[in-house]
């Protein structure tokens, strides 16, 4: 795990938590401790599983609870595709652009040096962008696979 990481952003989770008065519970660290050691997108089941073994039991509605959290002080966005709903960490979700399959719902990542740099040095009037997330639709290759040999019977 990360744990350089994990510092920096507890940081941002404990100041956030002060801001809204929000109790600075136990839980609320150990799940963003664990979604620190994911290394790229994960889904809710992906992450109980993850607390289930390291025997940190809690409840689905606790993790959506806290998954709304993190989205809502910055620390995690949400990819939602036509039938997953993933997450990152955003410090991560910046380093790259994704792309989402319309038939299967599949999320990869797409690493263009240039498109980040290019959307990164926009200067946008009257407007102060705070962070960014860039999908590109369309169909994958496994996907595209399937229909063509649909086709071809
Ligand atoms: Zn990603
Ligand atoms: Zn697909």
């Amino acid at each position: 795990m990360d744990s350089k990481r994990y510092t920096d952003i507890s940081e941002i989770l404990t100041q956030y938590l002060e801001k809204k008065k929000m109790r600075k519970t136990e839980e609320r660290f150990m799940i963003l401790r664990c979604i620190c050691s994911f290394p790229s997108h994960f889904d809710i089941s992906e992450l109980s599983q993850k607390l289930e073994e390291i025997k940190f039991h809690v409840s689905l509605a606790t993790l959506y609870n806290t998954l709304d959290i993190f989205e809502d002080s910055h620390i995690v966005v949400r990819h939602q595709s036509i039938q997953s709903t993933l997450y990152e960490l955003k410090i991560l979700a910046e380093t790259h652009q994704h792309l989402i399959c319309t038939k299967c719902g599949a999320i990869r990542d797409l690493k263009n040096v240039s498109l980040k740099q290019n959307i990164e040095n926009l200067k946008i009037p009257r407007f102060n962008a705070e962070y960014y997330a860039l999908y590109i639709y369309g169909i994958c290759s496994k996907c595209k696979y399937k229909l063509s040999r649909k086709k071809q019977i």
